[in-house]
């Protein structure tokens, strides 16, 4: 179980909007750094380890630099993304640019700021070697294919585009090797939003795997595996945290067995988490604008899917929270929605809530990764602003709501 808690109450929340009008996400600053910090220290055993915050999850230099002064690094994938880090302060192997199909201008990129480069197939070796050259650390994503169930989001590793082979990684990092690289690495990524802390050490476990093989059949030594994102949270009430020291601890216990009586310690372990970092920690803060009755009961909001996509893109579940209702019953059934011309625009659909009446404020939990970031500009629809709420209750605009020149900005007419 978890309980579904909010940093402001309703009349924090009033003060706020009178400066900020709604729609907005606002991220929690304290919750997010003393989670960061839980998470770091948790694999403090391991001294090379680090978290490479996935840019993707909340692309604003605000939170990037708050997760740099904690430790972190950056796990790109986009020219973007580089620029991103590089404003926050976060250059040189504290970025993984972990990216697929890579357009030439990206690696120029990467390597320009001195990222470690994860490649995400065998070709890109020539690829980077013969157009820019090749860094001295070099990684190789991996696809364990059939060896792997994935889990319901990312899909089955076969059918899945990424990374290399087993047999073509022996022959890639051959490949690097004899291309002058000094220093390698090791990726996978096979889950996402997964909540079964075993699915996280049997990735440990299958790396660690590889890093004998690869030391082995090749005399080559690791300087990382990273186990990337994935790590889940829970949506729903019902649901329970993934407790990241058993996780841990187990994968140390690994460690010791499969790692040191190798020969290969050090091996640095990487993440890259996302969600697990930020999630729980962001809050879509909207206004319901009107109610309708016809075969159902609907709640329109002043927000929609342009701000959040997960519910319409996956059915996923978003916790709602009327302010200043939290203790009334829940007897009135909702579908609350957004204003685009899509029917799958819904942040709820059959969800038992308090009775909403026009102008409470609905307030959708957990928007602190792949929130704001996936939203989109479908139906002309402006995208909302970002707020950072500080511990002492301050809050600043790290990003303002997009306007109809942002919108036309584009446009040669
Ligand atoms: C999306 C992504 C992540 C982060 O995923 P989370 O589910 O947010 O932890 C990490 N690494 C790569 C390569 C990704 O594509």
């Amino acid at each position: 179980m978890t309980e579904k808690k909010l940093p402001f109450n309703k009349d924090q929340i009033e003060a706020i909007i009178k400066k900020y009008p709604t729609p907005f996400h606002i991220y929690d600053e304290a919750a997010i750094v003393k989670n960061v910090q839980k998470f770091i220290k948790a694999f403090s055993w391991n001294e090379g380890f680090k978290e490479y915050y996935a840019v993707k999850a909340c692309p604003n230099p605000s939170i990037l630099k708050l997760l740099r002064e904690q430790g972190c690094g950056t796990d790109c994938s986009s020219l973007p993304e580089l620029v991103l880090s590089d404003m926050a302060g976060i250059t040189g192997e504290n970025i993984m640019f972990s990216s697929n199909e890579t357009p030439l201008p990206e690696y120029v990129k990467a390597k320009e700021l001195g990222a470690i480069i994860n490649i995400d197939d065998i070709t890109h070796v020539d690829f980077i070697h013969k157009n820019i050259g090749l860094p001295e650390l070099v990684s190789f994503r991996y696809n364990p294919g059939p060896e792997r169930t994935g889990n319901a989001i990312i899909g089955n590793p076969v059918e899945a585009k990424y990374g290399l082979t087993k047999e073509q990684l022996f022959t890639g990092y051959k490949m690097l090797a004899e291309r002058g690289v000094k220093r390698f690495g090791l990726h996978t990524m096979v889950a996402s939003n997964e909540l079964n802390p075993e699915f996280f050490v049997e990735t440990a476990r299958s790396l660690f795997q590889l890093a004998r093989d690869i030391h082995n059949k090749l005399g080559i030594k690791l300087e990382f595996v990273n186990m990337s994102g994935g790590f889940g949270i829970p949506y729903k009430p019902e649901q329970t945290a993934l407790d990241i020291d058993y996780i841990s601890g187990k994968i140390k216990a690994l460690y010791d067995e499969m790692i040191v009586p190798a020969g290969l310690h050090p091996l640095k372990l990487f993440t890259e988490c996302g969600r697990l970092i930020t999630g729980p920690y962001g809050y879509l803060v909207t206004t319901a604008i009107h109610e309708k009755h016809i075969y159902k009961d609907y709640i329109g909001l002043d927000a929609c899917m342009a701000n959040l996509m997960r519910p319409a893109l996956y059915g996923a579940y978003h916790h709602i929270t009327v302010m200043g209702k939290e203790n009334e019953p829940c007897d009135h059934k909702y579908d609350v929605v957004g204003s685009l011309c899509e029917n799958n625009d819904k942040f709820a659909i059959d969800r038992m809530l308090p009775k909403i009446d026009i102008g409470d404020r609905i307030v959708i939990h957990d928007t602190g990764a792949h929130g704001y970031s996936m939203g989109f500009n479908y139906n002309a629809k402006l995208r909302s602003a970002e707020l950072l709420l500080h511990a002492d209750g301050s809050v600043d605009m790290i990003r303002r709501a997009e306007t109809i020149d942002d919108y036309l900005a584009t446009l040669k007419f």
